[in-house]
């Protein structure tokens, strides 16, 4: 079982499931999203994951086909979900409080990449999505 909490605590939520993949995405959407050089998602069963304080996660429209959702209190991230992808969402893993490890790293949309941060590790990269 994997917990996790926004920044102020509001919203709890709990996944039942395993991460098995851990995207670094380097889209612009979501380095504004996140405030920083990349965000870290991993995509994840939508029915395993349950939350608390629902009244306060805010569902905000990024782009036609994806809703990107925050604490409306905080604002933390917290998840994304493509209308393409029912039944998935994309869990952003800085909220997550269990220790937990997945080796399948990779990153996506390096051509998006900030200017000023260098990928020096060696997992796979993909220019797009994937
Ligand atoms: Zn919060
Ligand atoms: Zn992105």
């Amino acid at each position: 079982m994997i917990n996790g909490s926004c920044l102020c605590g509001k919203v709890q939520y709990t996944y039942s499931g395993d991460i098995n993949e851990i995207a670094m995405c380097h889209c612009s959407q979501c380095r504004k999203a996140q405030g920083g050089a990349f965000a870290t998602n991993s995509p994840i069963s939508s029915a395993d994951l349950v939350f608390q304080g629902q009244e306060y996660i805010k569902e905000f429209q990024s782009s036609a086909h994806k809703i990107r959702a925050f604490c409306t209190n905080c604002g933390s991230p917290l998840y994304s979900a493509h209308k393409d992808l029912p039944g998935s969402v994309r869990l952003r893993l800085g909220t997550v409080e269990t220790a937990f490890q997945c080796p399948k790293k990779y990153h996506i949309h390096t051509a998006s990449k900030a200017p000023w941060y260098e990928i020096s590790d060696a997992f796979p990269q993909y220019t797009e999505g994937k």
